[in-house]
């Protein structure tokens, strides 16, 4: 279970595109915890300063700030590096709606010219943020791989392309790649500003302030929340995986449902709030239910989750206490 016995060799070097965003923050602290030599390679576009301060003095550590979408940027940030976690993309399925042009130049271009820079620098190991808005309208609950329906956002074809490219990489250039269909991740130093805010960290902070948050819908759709410790494993564990486990992309999720209205009302009991949600429209291109079956992961990444729902929202909300 977990990730804390896995070990690379130490002077093991990783590069973390979109370091300084949720996911790829703590994917550095985790590794330079464990005293690996991390690379962070991030543009700042939608990332936080604050969060690169936070390791960016580490001996271990070289900050890069830089954009996926300059392909000489990533030929050097991959050079000496053995494994890659690519999480620099832009997230948000609405916002995909409103920039498509913008979407495809970052998502597609950028990981393709990650892909490109890290063939011609031999890296071991690619693995990279997919996202369940693969499986698009298909309706069959859990979401199991090779079961995909018609994609319903800009967003959603940046990451099937992703998946698309990764493979021929695999077969045609012999890099090793593992997509990692991340489920609604959330925990700590997920953003809960803006208007692409993810919903938990965007209503744990309002109950906080005393706010009434605003479900989209009415509260039925269902989610698997995955807490982002679940996370980091599957990215370490999908670099020990073996060749014959690469050119897949892999459900990363707790596999669990918990319905919106159901998780609003676990935040308001474990923040001890008593405020009425409001209810707004649905949001165009949102999927209605999204649950994974994690059998693939657990099969060839050894992946084995163990912080279910309840464990990582209490973890969050105390982080979102002390930090908000
Ligand atoms: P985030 O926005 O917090 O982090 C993304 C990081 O990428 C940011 O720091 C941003 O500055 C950086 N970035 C964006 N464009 C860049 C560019 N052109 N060059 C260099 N850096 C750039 O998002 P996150 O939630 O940490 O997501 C990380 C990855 O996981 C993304 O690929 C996202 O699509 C994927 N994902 C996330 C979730 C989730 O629930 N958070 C779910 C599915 C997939």
């Amino acid at each position: 279970m977990g990730y804390e016995d896995l070990t690379f060799k130490k002077e093991t070097v990783f590069l973390v595109t979109g370091g300084a965003g949720f996911i790829g923050s703590n994917l550095c602290i985790a590794l330079l915890e464990k005293g690996y030599k991390v690379k962070c390679l991030d543009n700042l576009s939608t990332g936080l300063q604050s969060n690169v301060d936070l390791f960016k003095n580490n001996e271990n550590c070289t900050f890069i700030k830089g954009d996926i979408r300059h392909f000489e940027t990533c030929l050097s940030a991959c050079e000496n590096v053995d494994y890659v976690l690519h999480q620099a993309a832009w997230g948000s399925v609405p916002r995909s709606i409103e920039m498509p042009l913008l979407y495809d130049e970052i998502n597609v271009k950028g990981t393709l010219n990650m892909l490109e820079a890290a063939r011609q620098n031999s890296v071991k190991k690619f693995v990279y943020a997919s996202s369940s808005s693969v499986y698009g309208d298909e309706p069959t609950l859990p979401k199991k791989e090779g079961r995909e329906g018609s994609l319903l956002s800009p967003y959603a074809i940046t990451k099937k392309v992703n998946e698309e490219y990764a493979k021929i990489y695999t077969s045609l250039y012999n890099l090793d790649t593992y997509g990692l269909r991340y489920f609604n991740v959330f925990g700590k130093r997920q953003d809960p500003n803006g208007a692409y805010a993810a919903v938990i960290p965007k209503f744990i902070k309002q109950l906080l302030n005393e706010e009434q948050p605003v479900i989209n819908g009415d509260g039925s759709q269902s989610r698997d929340f995955t807490y982002i410790e679940n996370v980091i494993e599957a990215n370490l564990k999908a670099c020990k995986a073996t060749h014959a486990a690469a050119g897949k992309a892999y459900n990363i999720a707790y596999g669990g449902r918990s319905y919106l209205l159901d998780t609003y009302k676990v935040l308001c009991r474990i923040l001890e709030k008593d405020i009425d949600p409001k209810f707004g429209l649905e949001r165009e291109g949102d999927i209605k239910h999204s649950n994974a079956d994690i059998t693939m992961a657990k099969q060839y990444l050894d992946y084995n989750p163990d912080w279910d729902f309840e464990r990582g929202i209490r973890a969050a909300i105390e982080w979102y206490k002390k930090e908000l």
